[in-house]
C-alpha cells in the first residue's frame, strides 16, 4: 500500500466523554494506516452537538492522544466551525431536489409516531409539495426541516473489514439534513466534512454502520466521490458483552494512572482488531507502521483482557532504561508522601538500582512504587500477615536479629560476598535451614513478606539503615511480647 501515499483518513470524536479504549483504537488503526502508506492523518472534534460537548472533554481526548504518541498532520479541526458549509451542502441537495423542505410541526411527527408505534417512517407527506408552493410557504416564515428524497433501490458497500455490505433503501426514511433552527444534523455535517477534507478512507467504529448507508446516499446526491469503509469490530469484555464501565477502566487516562505504558497501550490495541501476520505479540510502533493494512482487521469482536494488558505492560516495563522508570515512577513516590524531591536527587544512585531490581516482580509502575515503600520511606509499615507468618516465636526471633545485627555491624564489607556467608553461618549455627533466619529479617528490613533477594535489599539499604531497622524490629518484637504477657 506504499503507493497510496495520498490516502487521508480522520479520526473524529465527539467530545461528549474522555477518549475511551474504542475510540483510540479507532485512533490508532487511522493513525497506522496514515503511517503505513506516508498519508495524511487529520483529527476533527466533532463538537456540533453543543450541549453535550464540552472543552474540557476535547481536552482530554487530545491529551490522550498524546499520551499516546498519535500525531495528527492536520487539525484538531472543529465540526461546529463548518456549519454554514454544512448548510450550504443540505441547500444544495434542495436546489439538485434531493431533499425537499418539510412543514409537519413536532407535535404532529410525536402523533402519527405514536399511532405506528414500532417501524414508524415519515409518511413522506411533504415530498409531494410542489417547489413553488414549497418556496412560498418558506418565504411565508413557515418553520421547516429539510428532509433527504430517499430514491428507490438498495444502497452498498464493499467494506474492507466486513466484505459486501446492503442496505434496502426503502427501510431507510427520509431523514433530516438540516433542523428548523437550520442546524444541520449528524450524518449531513460528517459527509460534507469527509468531503471537504478529501477523506479517502472511513475508519470508524462498527457502531457506526447504520449511519454509513445515509452517508453514501449523500455522497451520491451531492456528485461527490465515495471513500473506502472499513469498519472496526466492537470490543467485549470478557464475558462477551460490549466493553462498557462494568468490566472496569475504559478511558484510556485511566490506564495511564494506573501506570500503563503508552507504547505497551498502543501495542496491546493495536491487537485488538488487528492480526499482524504472526503470532508475536510484542510489536514495536515501527513494526507495526510497517505491517499495517486495513485488509489485517478482522471482523470478530475484539476482547480486552486485563491480564493480556498487564503482562505487556510488564515485558515494556523490563525493557525500559533504570533513568525512564524512576522518572515515571517518581510523581508517585513524592506524591504519596513517601520522599520529597531533594531526597530523590540525593539518593538517585541507589534508586536507579532500586527501579532495576524491582521492575521484574512489577507490571506497572504503580506496582514499581507499591514495591518501593520499604526503600524510599524512612521507616517501613509492617505487614500484619508478614509478622505472624514469620514472627511466630518473638523471643527467638529478637535473639536471631540482634545476632545478625552484631555480624552486619562487624561486616569489614557491606556486600554480599560477606554478608551472605554470615547470614548462612548463624543459620548453621542455629540448626536451621537459611530461610527461617532470611524471612524474619526480610520482615524486619522492609515489613513484607515479599522482595527481591535479601542481599540485594540489604544493598540497597546500606549498612545504617539496615542496622537501624533491626534496631525498630527488636523494639517491635519487645511490645509484642510485653503484649504478650499483658495478654
Ligand atoms: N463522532 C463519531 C463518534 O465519536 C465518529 C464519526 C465518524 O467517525 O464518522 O463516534
Amino acid at each position: 500500500m506504499k503507493a497510496n501515499s495520498s490516502a487521508r483518513v480522520r479520526f473524529a470524536p465527539s467530545p461528549t466523554g474522555f477518549l475511551h479504549v474504542g475510540g483510540a483504537r479507532t485512533a490508532l488503526f487511522n493513525w497506522l494506516l496514515a503511517r503505513h502508506c506516508g498519508g495524511t492523518f487529520i483529527l476533527r472534534i466533532e463538537d456540533t452537538d453543543r450541549e453535550r460537548s464540552s472543552k474540557e472533554m476535547t481536552a482530554a481526548i487530545l491529551d490522550g492522544l498524546e499520551w499516546l504518541g498519535l500525531d495528527s498532520d492536520e487539525g484538531p479541526y472543529h465540526q461546529a466551525e463548518g456549519t454554514d458549509r454544512h448548510r450550504a451542502d443540505a441547500l444544495a441537495l434542495l436546489e439538485r431536489g434531493s431533499a425537499y423542505r418539510c412543514f409537519c410541526s413536532p407535535a404532529e411527527l410525536d402523533a402519527r409516531r405514536a399511532a405506528a408505534g414500532e417501524g414508524y417512517r415519515y409518511d413522506r407527506g411533504c415530498a409531494a409539495i410542489a417547489s413553488v408552493e414549497s418556496d412560498r410557504r418558506a418565504a411565508d416564515g413557515e418553520p421547516h426541516t429539510l428532509r433527504f428524497r430517499v430514491p428507490a433501490g438498495v444502497t452498498a458497500w464493499d467494506d474492507v473489514v466486513h466484505g459486501p455490505i446492503e442496505f434496502a433503501n426503502a427501510d431507510i426514511e427520509d431523514f433530516i439534513v438540516l433542523r428548523t433552527d437550520g442546524s444541520p444534523i449528524y450524518n449531513m455535517a460528517v459527509v460534507s466534512d469527509d468531503a471537504h477534507m478529501r477523506i479517502t478512507h472511513v475508519v470508524r467504529g462498527a457502531d457506526h454502520i447504520s449511519n454509513t448507508p445515509k452517508q453514501i446516499l449523500l455522497y451520491g446526491a451531492l456528485g461527490l466521490a465515495l471513500p473506502v469503509f472499513a469498519h472496526v469490530p466492537l470490543i467485549l469484555g470478557l464475558d462477551g458483552k460490549r466493553l462498557s464501565k462494568r468490566h472496569g477502566a475504559t478511558a484510556v487516562s485511566e490506564y495511564r494512572n494506573e501506570g500503563i505504558l503508552p507504547d505497551a497501550m498502543v501495542n496491546f490495541l493495536a491487537l485488538l482488531g488487528w492480526y499482524p501476520g504472526e503470532e508475536r505479540e510484542i510489536l514495536s510502533r515501527a513494526e507495526m507502521i510497517e505491517r499495517f493494512t486495513l485488509e489485517g482487521i478482522n471482523r470478530k469482536a475484539a476482547v480486552f483482557d486485563p491480564v493480556k494488558l498487564s503482562w505487556m505492560n510488564g515485558q515494556y516495563l523490563n525493557g525500559l532504561s533504570a533513568e525512564s522508570l524512576l522518572e515515571a515512577v517518581t510523581p508517585i513516590l513524592i506524591e504519596r508522601g513517601w520522599i520529597d524531591a531533594v531526597e530523590i536527587q540525593g539518593r538517585r544512585d541507589t534508586l536507579l538500582r532500586m527501579v532495576d531490581l524491582l521492575k521484574t516482580r512489577a507490571r506497572t509502575i504503580a506496582e514499581i512504587a507499591d514495591q518501593a515503600e520499604p526503600y524510599v520511606r524512612a521507616r517501613p509499615a509492617y505487614d500484619p500477615a508478614a509478622i505472624a507468618r514469620h514472627w511466630k516465636d518473638p523471643a527467638e526471633t529478637k535473639r536471631r536479629l540482634a545476632a545478625m545485627r552484631s555480624l552486619f555491624a562487624g561486616a569489614s564489607t557491606w556486600d554480599a560476598s560477606e554478608l551472605e556467608p554470615a547470614v548462612r553461618g548463624l543459620a548453621a549455627q542455629e540448626g536451621v535451614g537459611a530461610g527461617r533466619i532470611i524471612h524474619p529479617l526480610r520482615v524486619a528490613v522492609t515489613g513484607l513478606s515479599d522482595s527481591p533477594g535479601i542481599f540485594d535489599v540489604l544493598g540497597l539499604l546500606g549498612r545504617d539503615r539496615t542496622i537501624e531497622r533491626i534496631d525498630s524490629a527488636i523494639e517491635r518484637l519487645d511490645e509484642m511480647e510485653r503484649g504478650a504477657h499483658a495478654g
